[in-house]
């Protein structure tokens, strides 16, 4: 068991588990464990009284485990010796296929413990996140924990979080010059889940072909002068698909834009090992067809990761409240703190410094006023978006 830095931390159980079940289940769970994560289990501590405040302690293996965000999980100790490193490719139902760094694949159930200490069941595991997983045989093991997730994106489900892809470090937001036409605004959204997933943007704009690509140059220099790359491609005659392979090595990049402006093309082009569905535009304009949201992680072969679905192309914003807008606009940033309010929200406010910049041409208007649709539109109906 690791020896690292261990703390104690505080978790809900979950409603659903009553006390003979529970026993019931460590003991099925844990009988073909190591003595020491058995161990571990006898040092846990109910407390509390009734269902809902029961809790239980159980430890973390490192100290930031539980910092900061609600992507975090706790880090379980587990026997390392016995267990593969790997990679969630795909969660389906109760299982996950799990690469292991030779490329093996396994799938797997997950240690009902981490169940157990996590805050939403639906997240517990999630394609992307880095694991540890205990082999049973060639083909099948148990996740026995999983490691601290960074790069999250997460979509609102039902008022809930969800979190799609974890550990994901690039964000490709691809629009199409034309059919369906350019949307800057449908861009500045995605801009903003980069930004508050800290994840790096990379903007495409595809089908150039169909379009005199000098009148995208205005938008282009706006998004570059903020430090955005931005990428004019055809995945019809193969204008700019060479630099966007490069863009993708070694990386693990998520693929977002509404539905037909040629994510599949692209892809297929930069990657044509992959074969991802091209749709049709008629099977396009069928809207509700994309249903599925199970993201999946798909190797690309100068060594990234891929992770292009339905699910993911089209996500809500979650958990951006509008005092934070501002916060994910890079190039309203200088301007926020000079306002005479501090609360100014940069709509109605006298002496707004943003509003000036907008006034000077130091701001472009465009942006501008896509903070303002981002303000006052639902942003939590974004659906109509894509
Ligand atoms: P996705 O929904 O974003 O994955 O888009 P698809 O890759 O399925 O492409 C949608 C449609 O756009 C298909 O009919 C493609 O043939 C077409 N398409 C994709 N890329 C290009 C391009 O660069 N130029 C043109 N003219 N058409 C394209
Ligand atoms: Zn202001």
């Amino acid at each position: 068991m690791s020896k690292k830095k261990q703390r104690q931390i505080r978790t809900d159980f979950r409603k659903n588990r009553v006390e003979r079940q529970r026993k019931v289940n460590f003991t099925r769970d844990f009988a073909a464990g190591e003595p020491e994560e058995i161990d571990s289990v006898r040092e846990e501590r109910i407390s509390g009284k009734g269902e809902l405040s029961r809790r239980r302690t159980v430890r973390a293996a490192d100290e930031t485990a539980c910092a900061d965000d609600s992507n975090s999980q706790p880090v379980l100790a587990v026997d390392e010796a016995v267990c593969l490193a790997g990679r969630v490719l795909k969660v389906n139902g109760l299982l996950s296929t799990v690469e292991t760094a030779d490329g093996r694949r396994y799938q797997c159930a997950t240690r009902r413990l981490l169940k157990t200490i996590s805050t939403d069941l639906r997240h517990v595991v999630v394609a992307g996140d880095h694991v540890l997983i205990r082999p049973a045989d060639d083909k099948e093991g148990i996740i026995e924990r999983v490691e601290r997730r960074y790069g999250v994106l997460s979509r609102a489900s039902r008022g809930r979080q969800h979190t799609i892809v974890a550990n994901v470090d690039q964000l490709l937001i691809v629009g199409s010059a034309a059919e369906p036409y350019l949307k800057p605004n449908l861009i500045d959204r995605y801009l903003m889940s980069a930004e508050k997933a800290h994840i790096r943007p990379l903007i495409v704009i595809n089908k150039i072909d169909l379009v005199e690509p000098a009148g995208l140059m205005p938008l282009v220099g706006v998004y570059s002068q903020m430090g955005y790359p931005v990428i004019l491609t055809s995945a019809r005659s193969g204008t700019g698909v060479d630099r966007l392979r490069r863009e993708l090595v070694d990386r693990q990049t998520a693929v977002v834009g509404q539905s037909g402006v040629g994510k599949s093309s692209l892809l297929n082009a930069t990657e044509p090992g992959l074969a991802l569905r091209v749709a049709s535009v008629s099977q396009e304009t069928q809207k509700g067809r994309h249903t599925t949201t199970t993201a999946e992680l798909l190797r690309t072969q100068s060594g990234g990761y891929l992770v292009d679905t339905p699910g993911i192309r089209q996500f809500q914003l979650w958990d951006i409240v509008p005092a934070e807008v501002q916060n994910y606009f890079r190039d309203l940033r200088p301007y926020v703190g000079l306002c005479k309010f501090p609360d100014c929200s940069h709509t109605h406010e006298e002496e707004c410094a943003v509003k000036d910049a907008v006034a000077d041409d130091l701001l472009d208007v465009r942006r501008y006023e896509s903070y303002l649709s981002i303000l006052e539109g639902s942003l939590d109906d974004l659906e109509d978006w894509s």
